[in-house]
C-alpha cells in the first residue's frame, strides 16, 4: 500500500461515533475492512453490538428535542459547512472510497461531486420548510397546516455508494431537524466515519448524528427498529432485506423510505442516434462497475440496429482498462467480494448455456481481488435469469424488440421500476414512453440521471418515498394540522 493511502486511512477513525464521543464496541470487538482490489486488510474498526445500538438511538432520542428547536438557518449552516469541509478533503475523500469499495478514482471523485451536493441542496432546503394557513370552506374557523420533524430516525445504507447514499438520507435529516443514528455497510464503513468526522467539525451538536459501524447487522437493526421512540426508517438496500425491514418497521408503524434494487430496461429504438445510445449505454452499464442500483440491467433493442449496437458496444469495451482503482486509467475497478464474482459468472453461464452469443468477456479474472472481465453478450434469450435478476456487475445483455408495443411490454417485464433510459430521436415516442414505463426515473437520450435537486426512487418493488429534489426533505417531515375558530365570530 502506498504512503498516502495508510497516511490517509490512519487519520480516518474506527470507533463508533455516540452521543458526541468516538467509543469502542462495549465488546471491544472490531471488524476489518478489506480493500477489494487486493483483499488486503485495510482497517479494523469498532463492530457494536445490540447495546451499542440501543446508547447510540438513547442519544438520538436526547438530541431530539433541541435538534428540533434549533433554527433552520443554523441547521443548513452546519450542513454547508460541511459541504465547504468536504470540498476542501475531497482528493481524500475520494481516495478513500476506492480504498474500500474498488471503484476507479475518477468515479470515486465524481461520488465526492454528487454525494456533495445533497449537503449543498439540503442547507438550502432547510430554509424552505413551509406551512399554510387559510380559512376553512364553511367559514367558522382557521386552518394551519404546519410540518414538524418526524423525530429520531434509524439510516441504513449499503455498500455500492458509500458517500452518496449517507448524504442522500443524513442530510434531509439534520435539514428537516431530525436526529439520527446511521448504519452503513460492513463492507465500506469508514467513508461514513469520515464524513461524519467533517459533521462534527462543522459543528453539528453531540447526538444528533451517531453511527454504528456492526457485523450483528440483523440484531442490531431489529432492536433499533423495534424501539418505541424510533419514528422513522429509511433504508437502501437490496429488496429482499427492504421486505424483511418493512415487516419489522410495521410493528412500531414507523415512516418508512425504502430504495431497493434495480432491473433497469435500457431501450434503444431503430430511430436512435447510435452514437449517443452507445455512449450513454457505456455509462448506465459500466458506472460503479455495473454495481449500482440504476444500472442497465436489460438493453432492449430493435432488431434492425442490436447486431452494429452490440459490435460497437464490444469494440468499445475490449479498450477497457481493469486493475486497482487507484491506478492511472483504469476504467474498471474490482467487484466487492468473491461471491459478487461468483453471482455474475453464474448469470453469464446460465444465458450462453440458454444460447447467448458472447461478443467479449465472460470470465472471473485469475488472481488478487474480485475481479471480472467487462463483458458483451448479444441474443440473450427470454428465460434467462440474466433478464430477471440483478447483475451487480460489468455485464451489458442485449435482447430485441420488434416495435414499440413489444419494447413496451418487455421494458415493464420485471418486478422492479426504479428507472428506465430510452433513446430514440422521435420526440412524440419519447413523449409516450414517458407515459408508459413503469418506473419511478427515466432518462430520455441519456444514461445517468442522478441529481441531489431531483426525486430518486423507485415504484414496484423498487420501493417507496422519493431522496432528493424538494421531495426529499418531505419524508423526514410530518405534517401537522390545526383549527382555530373564526377570530371575528
Ligand atoms: P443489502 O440489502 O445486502 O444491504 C444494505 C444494507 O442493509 C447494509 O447496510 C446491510 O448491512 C444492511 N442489512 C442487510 N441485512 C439486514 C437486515 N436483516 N437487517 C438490517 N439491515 C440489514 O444490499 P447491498 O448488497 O449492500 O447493496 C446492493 C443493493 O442495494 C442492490 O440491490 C441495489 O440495487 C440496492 N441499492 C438501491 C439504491 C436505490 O437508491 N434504490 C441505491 C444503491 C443500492
Amino acid at each position: 500500500m502506498a504512503t498516502a493511502e495508510r497516511t490517509l486511512l490512519d487519520g480516518v477513525p474506527t470507533k463508533l461515533f455516540i452521543g458526541g464521543s468516538w467509543v469502542d464496541a462495549s465488546s471491544g470487538r472490531t471488524l476489518d475492512v478489506i480493500d477489494p482490489a487486493t483483499g488486503e486488510v485495510i482497517a479494523s474498526i469498532a463492530d457494536a453490538g445490540v447495546d451499542d445500538g440501543a446508547k447510540a438511538l438513547d442519544a438520538a432520542v436526547a438530541a431530539q428535542e433541541s435538534w428540533a428547536a434549533t433554527a433552520p438557518r443554523v441547521r443548513g449552516e452546519v450542513l454547508r459547512g460541511a459541504f465547504d469541509l468536504l470540498q476542501q478533503r475531497k482528493e481524500d475523500a475520494a481516495l478513500l472510497m476506492t480504498l474500500e469499495m474498488g471503484k476507479p478514482l475518477g468515479e470515486a471523485r465524481g461520488e465526492v461531486a454528487y454525494g456533495g451536493e445533497f449537503l449543498r441542496w439540503f442547507s438550502e432546503e432547510a430554509v424552505r420548510i413551509s406551512g399554510r394557513y387559510g380559512t376553512n370552506p364553511e367559514g367558522t374557523g382557521r386552518m394551519i397546516v404546519t410540518q414538524r420533524p418526524v423525530g429520531p430516525t434509524f439510516l441504513i445504507t449499503p455498500w455500492n455508494f458509500p458517500l452518496a447514499m449517507a448524504t442522500r438520507k443524513l442530510a434531509p435529516a439534520i435539514a428537516a431537524g431530525c436526529t439520527s443514528v446511521i448504519k452503513p455497510a460492513a463492507l465500506t464503513p469508514l467513508t461514513t466515519l469520515f464524513l461524519v468526522a467533517l459533521l462534527e467539525e462543522a459543528g453539528l451538536p453531540a447526538g444528533v448524528v451517531n453511527v454504528i459501524t456492526t457485523t450483528s447487522t440483523r440484531p442490531v437493526s431489529s432492536a433499533i427498529i423495534a424501539d418505541p421512540r424510533l419514528r422513522k426508517l429509511s433504508f437502501t438496500g437490496s429488496t429482499p432485506v427492504g421486505v424483511q425491514l418493512l415487516k419489522q418497521a410495521a410493528d412500531n408503524v414507523l415512516k418508512t423510505s425504502m430504495e431497493l434494487g434495480g432491473n433497469a430496461p435500457f431501450v434503444v429504438f431503430d430511430d436512435a442516434d447510435l452514437d449517443q445510445a452507445v455512449e450513454g449505454a457505456l455509462l448506465a452499464k459500466f458506472r460503479n462497475i455495473g454495481q449500482a442500483c440504476t444500472a442497465a440491467n436489460r438493453f432492449i433493442v430493435h432488431e434492425s440496429v442490436a447486431d452494429e449496437f452490440g459490435r460497437r458496444l464490444a469494440e468499445r469495451v475490449k479498450t477497457f482498462r481493469i486493475g486497482r482503482g487507484t491506478e492511472e486509467g483504469v476504467t474498471i475497478g474490482p467487484l466487492i467480494d468473491d461471491k459478487a464474482v461468483a453471482k455474475v459468472g453464474s448469470l453469464v453461464s446460465d444465458a450462453v448455456d440458454r444460447g447467448a452469443t458472447l461478443l467479449t468477456g465472460g470470465s472471473p479474472i485469475a488472481g488478487a481481488g474480485s475481479f471480472f472481465e467487462p463483458t458483451v453478450l448479444a441474443d440473450v434469450q427470454a428465460g434467462s435469469d440474466i433478464l430477471r435478476e440483478e447483475i451487480f456487475g460489468p455485464v451489458l445483455s442485449i435482447t430485441t424488440f420488434t416495435d414499440e408495443a413489444d419494447a413496451v411490454a418487455k421494458a415493464n417485464d420485471t418486478e422492479y421500476g426504479l428507472v428506465g433510459y430510452v433513446f430514440t430521436q422521435d420526440l412524440a415516442r419519447g413523449q409516450r414512453l414517458i407515459d408508459s414505463l413503469d418506473t419511478g426515473m427515466m432518462g430520455l437520450n441519456t444514461g445517468v440521471v442522478s441529481n441531489a435537486a431531483a426525486p430518486f426512487g423507485g415504484v414496484k418493488q423498487s420501493g417507496l418515498g422519493r431522496e432528493g429534489g424538494s421531495e426529499g426533505i418531505h419524508e423526514y417531515l410530518e405534517t401537522k394540522y390545526v383549527l382555530t375558530p373564526d377570530p371575528f365570530a
